[in-house]
């Protein structure tokens, strides 16, 4: 199975093409430059200019690149460039997680009692339009100066039930070699931070971020988990699977985050596209999340038993480890999203459900 590999436009070349800084330094911030990739809609081009003081909209030359050009219910375009839909939802919230008031320290995130999510960086190769942060995502009041960093990482170091930090964003991906692995160096040398996992979507928005050089960096320091996010089959490219190649070879495991989008994965045969294809780059499908009831983000939101019933249909249809955990997170934590399969005791025997409606009863005496 070949992965279709994504070729630099006319007038590029090929080194610059694949030099991930040329990437970023190269993103689509403008209607005018999105045209060179697409024929924007009236909607989109109203929305960009509309939503340019709330939520920016910033693409890499490389995801702009999986458009289809004529199409704006793309579900690549759909993911990346602004609608108006955006600036009607009277229900979405800045912080439906009330992150900031989880925080002990500025842009750690602390719900659990031995982990936490450790937003070093407010910057995203791109801005995705459903973005859980995009009150941080872009804004200079949420970048972390080195001082704040220390400051967090004094506040780990303080804190011994810490074991697991997950380092999120925006994307720590997005940091310079350097300044990445001066930070993972800090949190190595802590004796309790047994893990440390890494959530980034560069594989899927800039994969050739994925350099040799990154991988032997992040060797050193393992136990190192990544968990990236690809929302669609059509992400799924030889480029992508070259970054999640390097990423396995060098030890990490990598586990895939989806949002389940209203018109973009929400279906059977997308969903189960995704997640087969995922396995086959050996990517985990490992949660994927309820949109949350954050700001201009309607559009996109599933009702959630319409979400149950599609990871149902994917039990016992595919490989089991293809399947990911259909999961809403709130303020108290991530609760799993499933179809009741247990449906209770009866005398001796405890009754459950299979995949395909079967009722078993298993004889199980208290
Ligand atoms: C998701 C999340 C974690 C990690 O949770 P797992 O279920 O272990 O993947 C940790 N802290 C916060 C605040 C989170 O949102
Ligand atoms: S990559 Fe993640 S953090 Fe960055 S904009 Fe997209 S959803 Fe937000």
């Amino acid at each position: 199975m070949e992965w279709p590999r994504v070729a630099a436009p006319p007038g590029v070349a090929e080194r610059n093409w694949r030099d991930w800084t040329w990437q970023m330094q190269h993103r689509i911030t403008s209607a005018a430059a999105l045209a060179a990739f697409v024929a924007p809609s009236d909607d989109e081009r109203s929305a960009i200019d509309a939503l340019a003081g709330r939520f920016r909209f910033v693409i890499t030359p490389y995801y702009a690149s999986l458009m289809d050009p004529n199409d704006p219910a793309c579900p690549i375009r759909r993911q990346v460039v602004p609608r108006l839909a955006e600036l009607d939802d009277p229900a979405g919230l800045a912080d439906p997680l009330d992150e900031v008031a989880h925080s002990p320290v500025k842009n750690v995130v602390r719900v659990y009692g031995d982990r936490i999510a450790f937003c070093v960086n407010n910057e995203c190769a791109l801005y995705c339009r459903y973005c859980l942060r995009k009150r941080m995502v872009g804004e200079p009041a949420w970048a972390m100066k080195k001082r704040e960093l220390q400051i967090a990482l004094d506040w780990i170091r303080a804190t011994p039930s810490i074991r697991d930090v997950l380092l999120t964003g925006g994307d720590p991906l997005v940091f310079s070699d350097d300044k990445l692995d001066w930070l993972l160096g800090e949190l190595r040398a802590i004796p309790h931070v047994e893990l440390i996992r890494l959530g980034t979507r560069l594989p899927v928005t800039l994969p050739c971020r994925v350099t040799e050089a990154l991988c032997r960096l992040l060797e050193r320091r393992h136990p190192i988990w990544v968990n990236t996010h690809f929302n669609h089959p059509k992400e799924l490219t030889a480029d992508a699977a070259e970054a999640i190649d390097k990423l396995t070879r060098a030890g990490c495991p990598v586990g895939n985050q989806s949002v389940l989008l209203r018109g973009i994965n929400d279906d059977v045969a997308t969903m189960k596209a995704l997640c087969e294809g995922l396995v086959r780059m050996r990517v985990r499908p490992y949660y994927c999340y309820q949109a949350q009831l954050l700001e201009g983000t309607a559009h996109f939101r599933v009702p959630i038993e319409r979400g149950v019933e599609l990871f149902r249909a994917l039990r016992g249809r595919t490989s089991g480890f293809a399947i990911p955990l259909y999961v809403l997170d709130t303020p108290y934590g991530k609760v799993p999203l499933t179809h009741a399969y247990l449906r209770g005791r009866e005398g001796d025997s405890v009754v459950v459900e299979s995949y395909d409606g079967r009722i078993w009863r298993e004889p199980n005496p208290l």
